[in-house]
């Protein structure tokens, strides 16, 4: 059982490779890339058909915690353990934060960076 560290994403993290450990699968394995990445794109469809329908808000939390778990494992099995994940999670943050209405535009759907 994961002990709950108030750090969520180690939480899921800690408790997948276990989860898979404890079913002999070496969550290290580069050999089972292929079938990560089928597994990752299965869970994105479930993600994505759950936000689409709309209706059940707890089924689409599901199916994203389960997304996140299929990245988790997809990247250890290509050499990127749980802390380097974090480190490039806090990079992103940083990046977000950095960006502003002078930097960023909202542009057909998405924040772009504003051309000089
Ligand atoms: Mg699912």
């Amino acid at each position: 059982m994961t002990e709950r560290t108030g750090d969520p994403f180690r939480d899921l993290a800690d408790s997948s490779l276990n989860f898979l450990q404890r079913f002999g699968v070496d969550p290290a394995d580069r050999s089972a890339i292929e079938d990560r990445i089928m597994i990752f794109e299965e869970e994105v469809r479930e993600l994505t058909e759950a936000v689409r329908e709309g209706t059940d808000l707890n089924h689409i939390g599901e199916e994203a915690a389960d997304v996140i778990v299929t990245i988790i494992t997809m990247c250890h099995s290509a050499g990127v353990d749980t802390e380097a994940l974090i480190e490039q999670a806090y990079r992103v943050v940083a990046k977000n934060d950095a960006k502003t209405h002078e930097t960023h535009i909202f542009k057909d759907g998405k924040i772009r960076r504003r051309k000089a």
